[in-house]
């Protein structure tokens, strides 16, 4: 069954300076992580899949590229994981600071704070178990590391 988007199959748009880069459908049409299924203004987050450890733009594009389901980030991922990435200024995301972002929610970078679709919310199922989400949604928002614990942040 032929779709429409498969004619939109691009190269993905590359990362700079060892960024990885985003994979979909339709994205040098769109650009900045919008694709052929959601892309509106704030369709500008994506997302890594654990699976094969892309980012695709969302959970169809992964499926249609790919020869396996999406699997969502299981129950004991790292809350510090940066699974999300703005495609508008490449900032990454943890999954923490994503699960417990604003509402409506925005890209945390602030020389960017490019508005993102709310409605994602709706989907986190497809990418977080939902033991995962509730885990983030318990420990709440990042707070800065204590300045006794070495913990250096991961680039
Ligand atoms: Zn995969
Ligand atoms: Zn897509
Ligand atoms: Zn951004």
């Amino acid at each position: 069954m032929a779709s429409a988007g498969a004619a939109w199959r691009s190269d993905p748009l590359p990362g700079s300076d060892g960024e990885p880069a985003i994979e979909g459908i339709g994205l040098t049409r769109f650009a900045a992580s919008r694709c052929a299924h959601w892309h509106s203004e704030l369709d500008v987050l994506a997302l890594q899949s654990p699976c094969c450890g892309k980012f695709y733009a969302c959970a169809s594009c992964h499926d249609e590229c790919e020869d396996h389901p999406l699997q969502p980030w299981p129950a004991d991922t790292p809350l510090d994981t940066e699974a999300q990435m703005c495609g508008v200024c490449r900032e990454r995301i943890s999954i923490l600071a994503y699960i417990n972002g604003p509402d409506p929610p925005a890209c945390p970078n602030p020389r960017c704070r490019a508005p993102m679709n709310p409605g994602c919310k709706l989907h986190w199922p497809l990418y977080f178990s939902r033991e995962l989400i509730a885990k983030a949604q318990a420990a709440g928002s990042p707070k800065p590391p204590p300045q006794t614990a070495a913990s250096p942040r991961k680039l």
